[in-house]
């Protein structure tokens, strides 16, 4: 019988966010498949977790998949871990869980972390309706996503590194105009912080602050009106 993938979601930061289901079997299963082995093998230590881990990045998931499939044929159990929330959310992982499919092996989510979703119930955001577009194109297709999202009536959620902000943000005031944004910076970790306000103050702030560490950054939909 074919073993189990399960794509196991792990701490954005604070390693506290761990479920007690994705510690056991992190502990259970044959093989770990780690998008960074350094910073998964940091999360095992601190759980006092011995297994083996397997390195499976985006450069090497194309060779790394029929050696996983072979050993899920085998009827060993495989866990899949990012270097950080949930593997597959703008992390490797899809490749292999559509492998997994096409070969008719069971694949199992082990729920926790993800930024995108850690960020916007914090934001104060509308929750009901959401679009996740992770990272925006940089260059091609870039201007076209924008022009999509424009209309778009539920929350945007977008990832984005602190030295790319100020020009995402100057690229949805010139396309969107003026939306009320939320940055979410640094979630779960020591210097955890909440930026809201409209793109133009955020702007502005931005003049005098350097921000850096990880960030979601939030845009209100088409239907936001305010928080008042
Ligand atoms: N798979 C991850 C998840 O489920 O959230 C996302 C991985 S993606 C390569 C990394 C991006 O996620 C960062 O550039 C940042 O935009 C966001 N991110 C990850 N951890 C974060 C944190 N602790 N605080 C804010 N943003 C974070």
């Amino acid at each position: 019988m074919a073993g189990t993938l399960y794509i196991v979601s792990t701490p954005i930061g604070n390693l506290e966010d761990i479920t007690l289901r994705a510690l056991r079997i992190l502990k259970e299963v044959d093989l770990i498949c780690a998008e960074d082995t350094r910073t998964t093998r940091k999360l095992l230590n601190h759980y006092q977790i011995k297994n083996n881990l397997l390195s499976c990045h985006s450069y090497n998931v194309k060779q790394r998949i029929p050696q996983v499939l072979t050993r899920l044929q085998q009827g060993q159990q495989v866990a899949l871990v990012s270097e950080a929330g949930t593997p597959g959310i703008s992390d490797p992982g899809h490749a292999l869980v559509m492998a997994a499919i096409r070969e008719q092996i069971p694949v199992v989510p082990i729920p926790g972390p993800s930024a995108a979703i850690a960020a916007l119930v914090a934001s104060g955001l509308p929750t009901d309706r959401f679009v996740f577009e992770g990272f925006l194109p940089r260059k091609k297709g870039r201007q076209t996503k924008l022009q999509q999202l424009k209309d778009e009536p539920g929350t945007i959620i977008l990832y984005e590194s602190p030295h790319r902000i100020r020009k995402t943000i100057e690229d949805i005031v010139n396309i969107f105009g003026n939306r009320y944004i939320v940055l979410a910076r640094e979630l779960t970790k020591r210097f955890e912080e909440f930026i809201r306000g409209y793109a133009s103050d955020i702007l502005q702030l931005l003049e005098e602050r350097d921000l850096k560490g990880e960030i979601v950054l939030l845009v209100a939909g088409t239907k936001f009106k305010s928080f008042t």
